[in-house]
């Protein structure tokens, strides 16, 4: 039906409809060319209905997809290896992706293809509640070789906490993970990034996990856009970096192809946070430093001193 809007509104019905697919035939073949001010709007047109497709998914990419070797790289480190950590110093060009905030029942599972499709190995530092409402997406992402980290309970920003609620925390975010995939974590990661040396140092005496921060950050969560989060990453990636993104947002998940491509590509290998700390060089005894007071990147406690906790999201 025309619009009140429309130039032709003077024609009569029959006249009108033929005219105007005419006008939108060859308005489609010669787009390029001045609009004809006769010509209806496409709403005027656009009345055909398709049916839901539930089987759509983001688009492949074209050609054929980078793939991250094989890496047999163990996954016990030393409780000895520190108690926080940013980013780790190895030999190569491994870096640990890690993606926060999770399970999510869509985007979790969407982004599991994308990493299954390029041999990628992940960490999920997942949030204890979502495990109990999700725990077929934990089981899922345990069973294709991802590690599991603990990211607490209910989010809650950790540095304001007493100890014991803190201790409530790990537990029940510990029990949830294990009751739906049989794992036990080995990692944790504060909400916000904010936790004191102090509580660092309690939940790796009680639970063996050391804090893990991160060495890039591209704000993902505010939602900049997919191409803005893949160039952040793919600039700030360096070897034993952590990367932080989060699989609860489909913004995110949509940047994962060009990131992950991207950093393939430019010659990283992924591994899992695990095997990025059991990789790192131990400092050698007594080398002669020309700059004996500047932290050693990798060391665990010059990574305390110079990660500042930043904002995570919810
Ligand atoms: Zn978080």
């Amino acid at each position: 039906m025309p619009t009140p809007h429309n130039a032709d509104q003077s024609h009569s019905g029959s006249n009108y409809s033929r005219r105007g697919f005419l006008i939108t035939a060859s308005a489609a073949i010669a787009s390029c060319k001045a609009a004809d001010p006769t010509a209806p709007k496409p709403a005027a047109v656009a009345s055909v209905k398709t049916p839901a497709n539930p089987g759509y998914r983001t688009p492949a990419v074209q050609g054929p997809i980078p793939r991250n070797p094989d890496i047999s790289q163990s996954r016990n480190f030393s409780k000895d290896a520190g108690v926080t950590f940013s980013r780790v110093l190895v030999s190569g060009n491994y870096v640990a992706m890690t993606f926060d905030d999770g399970p999510h029942p869509q985007n979790t599972p969407r982004l599991l293809d994308l990493l299954r499709a390029r041999n990628i190995k992940a960490t999920f530092f997942v949030i204890g509640r979502s495990v109990d409402l999700y725990p077929h997406v934990v089981r899922r992402t345990v069973a294709e070789g991802h590690e599991i980290g603990n990211h607490t309970y209910t989010h809650r920003l950790l540095s304001k906490l007493s100890d014991s609620e803190v201790r409530k925390e790990m537990t029940r975010c510990r029990d949830a993970v294990a009751n739906a995939a049989g794992v036990q974590m080995r990692t944790m990661r504060p909400p916000y990034g904010g936790l004191l040396q102090r509580q660092r140092q309690l939940i790796h005496s009680e639970f063996g996990y050391p804090t893990i921060l991160w060495s890039v950050d591209p704000l993902d969560w505010k939602r900049p856009g997919p191409s803005v989060v893949a160039s952040r990453i793919l600039k700030g990636a360096t070897p034993g970096g952590i990367i932080l993104a989060h699989d609860l947002h489909a913004p995110t998940v949509d940047a994962m192809p060009a990131t992950l491509d991207g950093l393939l590509k430019r010659g990283f290998k992924f591994v899992t946070v695990s095997q990025l700390i059991a990789m790192k060089k131990q400092p050698v005894a007594a080398a002669p430093s020309t700059q004996p007071d500047t932290p050693t990147a990798g060391d665990a406690t010059a990574q305390t001193a110079v990660s500042a906790p930043l904002p995570d999201t919810l």
